[in-house]
């Protein structure tokens, strides 16, 4: 299998290629040059497979034949779906698929897991930089999956005053290849010197940097192998009929890797995109016209994000046709109120306990379902990583205190020449 650059369709590399580069060089993402389809009749007997088969068949097919052979991919599947990821009924036609069972209380720990086994593997000749800006969790999931990994090295920058302590502890209580450093300015700031770096020739050179965001295709394809195991739960249960699934989204790389599922052949009807406040891809469904903006702070913080960078991946698998992506995706916005008192009012209702994201999610679901559809939404983090929003609408919710005194960060000015001094050190 190639994968080729959404910005320049005669780059073709490896998977391994994609890994190590992260960002092609001329800012493009890499894709899978074609979507592999998977065998209908498989897709019917999920169920007879586990949970480690699934999940290497799946990634066979994205990443093909190069690049890691049968006894790796497998164990790189099985160290990464290491915990449960189970889906929750809630009530007659609302579901959730808790994401927030890995080490980090969050999605991101299976692509993490991945990619950070993935460049094991593929950087035994040279050590590798990884970089990565981070609204929080990110940071953490990534610090978690690399640290102790030989042979690559970890610059994690977070801003100043808008991360939980809990997710500054995540990242800087590990020490050793992990390095966290706070920038004073906001993460669109901290996504512009990464980026910026990536873009900078001499730097890679010296550095052979690769990037740990979602724009990583090992961190997104990954994504898509719970879609497939929460189908598995749902069709175990009698509820695999038109499913609409509803996705929390901030760089929209979870989401993409639902529609890459769903592309592959996964029998899902539709996909609800969630927006907070930060609702460039809610404007971009009414009206076509996409236009990023600054992202503005929320309760749901790791979906504040105004220029979601896999916007261009979904264009490239819509072949650039609003309105085919329109007829998949949905998109609604919702305020820090109405997130805060969904929270509430579910928990009253049911006991479950919403964080802000998946409540976001659950109220797109929500105003979304039509009465003969089973809704699925993603809960993508645990409710202790946002606790002080949590007590907001649960007051009796339990706090635990975050003990940072032996964390180890490095501050920084939203500087470039400040944030390149910065890689590679101890
Ligand atoms: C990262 C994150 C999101 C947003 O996911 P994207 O793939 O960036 O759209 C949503 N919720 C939580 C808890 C996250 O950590």
């Amino acid at each position: 299998m190639n994968y080729i650059n959404t910005k320049d369709a005669n780059e073709k590399v490896s998977f391994r290629q994609a890994t190590i580069n992260g960002l092609a060089s001329n800012g493009g993402l890499y894709v899978p040059q074609n979507i592999p389809s998977l065998d209908e009749k498989w897709i019917d007997e999920i169920e007879k497979y586990t949970n480690h088969e699934i999940g290497f068949q799946v990634m066979r097919l994205l990443i093909g034949q190069e690049s890691l052979n049968d006894i790796q991919l497998m164990k790189i599947v099985e160290e990464t779906l290491a915990f449960d990821i189970p889906v929750v009924n809630l009530s007659d036609q609302i579901n959730v698929l808790e994401l927030f069972h890995g080490p980090t209380l969050a999605f991101k720990d299976v692509g993490a897991r991945f990619m950070s086994r993935c460049l094991a593997e593929f950087s035994a000749e040279e050590e590798v930089n990884v970089l990565v800006a981070t609204s929080g969790d990110t940071g953490s999931a990534v610090a978690n999956g690399f640290f102790g990994v030989d042979g690559v090295k970890v610059t994690i920058l977070f801003p100043k005053g808008k991360v939980s302590s809990f997710q500054e502890f995540q990242m800087s209580s590990l020490g050793n290849n992990i390095k966290a450093v706070e920038v004073d300015g906001t993460f669109d700031d901290c996504q512009s010197l990464v980026k910026r770096a990536f873009r900078d020739e001499a730097l890679n050179k010296k550095y052979s940097l690769s990037s740990a965001n979602s724009i990583n295709v090992a961190r997104l394809l990954p994504q898509a192998l719970y879609y497939f195991l929460a189908f598995k739960q749902l069709k175990l249960s009698g509820r695999s009929e038109q499913i609409v699934i509803s996705v929390p989204s901030g760089n929209f790389g979870n989401i993409t890797a639902g529609l890459l599922a769903k592309k592959m052949g996964l029998p899902i009807k539709r996909f609800v995109a969630a927006n907070n406040a930060n609702d460039t891809f809610y404007q971009y469904i009414q009206t076509g016209n996409w236009e990023t903006k600054p992202s503005v702070q929320t309760y749901s913080n790791a979906m504040d994000v105004g220029a979601p960078s896999n916007f261009d991946r979904i264009l490239h698998f819509y072949d650039n046709d609003y309105d085919s992506i329109r007829q998949e995706i949905s998109s609604f916005t919702f305020s820090d109120e109405e997130t805060l008192e969904k929270m509430k009012s579910y928990h009253k209702q049911t006991q479950y306990i919403l964080d802000p994201h998946g409540a976001v999610g659950l109220l797109a679901l929500e105003s979304h379902l039509r009465e003969y559809e089973n809704g699925l939404f993603l809960a993508t983090a645990h409710p202790k990583k946002f606790e002080s929003i949590v007590i907001k609408a649960i007051p009796d919710y339990s706090i635990q205190e975050v003990d940072l005194s032996d964390c180890q960060k490095t501050i920084i000015a939203n500087d470039y020449e400040a944030f390149i001094n910065q890689i590679g050190t101890p």
